[in-house]
């Protein structure tokens, strides 16, 4: 009895430290993780009824409810159909499904409708140590749940990037049911306008994976999946896009070709593989659609140049930073080689006891088993961004990093550094600080004045 008391207070203990710690007292630089606004959050804390709820059933080819099996759904339909809207709306796509709860989630539903919809267990995939993602490997969802085959794009480290014309060969020998461009190392624009005819012609669907990218495309920067060819976007909705951790799809109801997919997509959805799709987050979903629609080019804009100055100062001074031929990236992330210092696992331990959160990374030319000894570290400036760092704090806050990775200071002395830092950038900025706020712009907007 007595164990079980002291288990649930330390739970309490460690939750209320977890948010100082992560929160207030560190630079997160994890290229993965959003940063959400006061009135995302607040929209989060005042949906806890939601939270209870369920909403299982069918939707239309426009991603609107067509038919649930619950009562109680008066307000909850409109919830999910505002939802689905705004990212149509935001995405200038015909058709979203907003009822995946991860990125991984989106990844299963549309592999599964699309192997339903090809009959074929072939994919053509970024190998995993070039930035794919474990949900599109044989090791993980698509081989050891979906029993899909991979079969690996040609990559080029010098451009890192996938290298269009032998990838074309690729795809035409293999005649895959899905050709899948996107990933979680992803510095520049994938060639999907080059591909995707190649694709196209050998039976393929292209998936385009914007887990990382998404808050970029809705700023107009990076690339434009959909309007290149892509026939499904699927993605996380918590990384550049900086809403609560849930997954979404997206798609043009362009021909009757998508139209079966679509199909087969939300019958992989439900009931395939939801029954309580988390529909606590759907409001707060919205919200940040909201804000990347009157922010996002700003935001997404700024985010890239902090990546970019950050790429070229931490490269004048001596680190290996990739993708310098091309300016080192497009995207919110820098890939750094640091094997000169102890390799990925130990720079991001040492930065870690100075409070600076990143994590370390296989690089193109890692084996991609050793998932333990990688040669890099991956840094994501959307978080910072945020938080309103522009180029003299970007700099600032590289002159910390390298003090630690070039063992000039102690972890301990630049934590102090750091928390300051982190201090001096108390506001989250392009969204909006609360509710009120932003229930004000829109009837502003509304009235139109
Ligand atoms: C993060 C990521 C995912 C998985 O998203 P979750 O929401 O964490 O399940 C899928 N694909 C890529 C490329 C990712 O980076």
């Amino acid at each position: 009895m007595e164990e079980f008391f002291k288990t649930a207070l330390e739970l309490i203990e460690a939750s209320e430290k977890h948010e100082v710690y992560r929160d207030a007292e560190c630079i997160n630089l994890i290229a993965s993780e959003g940063l959400k606004s006061p009135a995302v959050k607040e929209m989060l804390r005042l949906t806890m009824d939601l939270e209870s709820r369920y909403a299982e059933g069918e939707n239309d080819l426009m991603g609107h409810v067509k038919r649930r099996y619950y009562q109680g759904q008066k307000y909850i339909t409109v919830i999910e159909n505002c939802v689905t809207d705004l990212m149509r709306m935001l995405f200038r796509c015909s058709w979203v499904d907003i009822r995946l709860v991860s990125g991984t989630h989106a990844n299963l539903a549309v592999f599964k409708g699309l192997s339903l919809t090809t009959k074929s267990k072939k994919m053509v995939v970024t190998p995993l140590s070039a930035g794919a993602h474990i949900s599109h490997d044989y090791t993980g969802l698509a081989g050891m749940v979906l029993g899909l085959e991979n079969i690996e794009h040609a990559y080029s480290i010098r451009d890192m990037n996938i290298d269009p014309d032998k990838s074309a060969e690729i795809i035409r020998a293999a005649k895959p049911g899905i050709v899948t461009f996107g990933g979680s190392l992803f510095l520049f624009p994938h060639p999907v306008k080059e591909l995707r005819d190649v694709a196209y012609e050998a039976g393929a669907y292209v998936v385009y994976d914007a887990a990382h990218v998404l808050g970029l495309i809705a700023g107009g920067v990076f690339q434009d999946p959909l309007r290149e060819g892509a026939d499904f976007i699927t993605s996380s909705t918590h990384k550049t896009f900086p809403g609560p951790q849930g997954g979404v799809i997206l798609a043009d109801l362009r021909d009757e070709r998508i139209e079966k997919a679509i199909k087969n997509v939300q019958f992989a959805v439900f009931p395939l593989s939801t029954s309580n799709t988390h529909l606590g987050r759907l409001p707060a979903t919205g919200i940040a659609a909201l804000e990347l629609k009157i922010f996002g080019e700003m935001l997404a804009k700024q985010t890239v140049n902090n990546a970019q100055t950050a790429g070229q100062y931490l490269y004048e001074n001596g680190l290996k930073v990739l993708g310098e031929n091309q300016g080192f990236t497009m995207s919110h992330q820098l890939a750094v080689d640091v094997r000169d210092y102890g390799g990925g696992k130990r720079v991001a331990e040492e930065l870690e006891k100075a409070n600076i959160i990143l994590n370390r990374n296989l690089l193109p030319y890692d084996d991609q088993n050793n998932r333990e000894k990688p040669s890099g570290i991956r840094i994501g400036f959307q978080d910072v961004t945020r938080r309103g760092f522009a180029k003299d704090d970007i700099r600032y806050l590289c002159d910390l990093m390298l003090e630690v990775i070039r063992g000039k200071r102690k972890p301990d002395e630049v934590r102090e550094d750091v928390i300051a830092l982190r201090r001096e950038h108390g506001e989250i900025k392009y969204g909006f600080q609360s509710l009120q706020e932003a229930m004000e712009h829109l009837q502003r907007s509304v009235k139109g004045i």
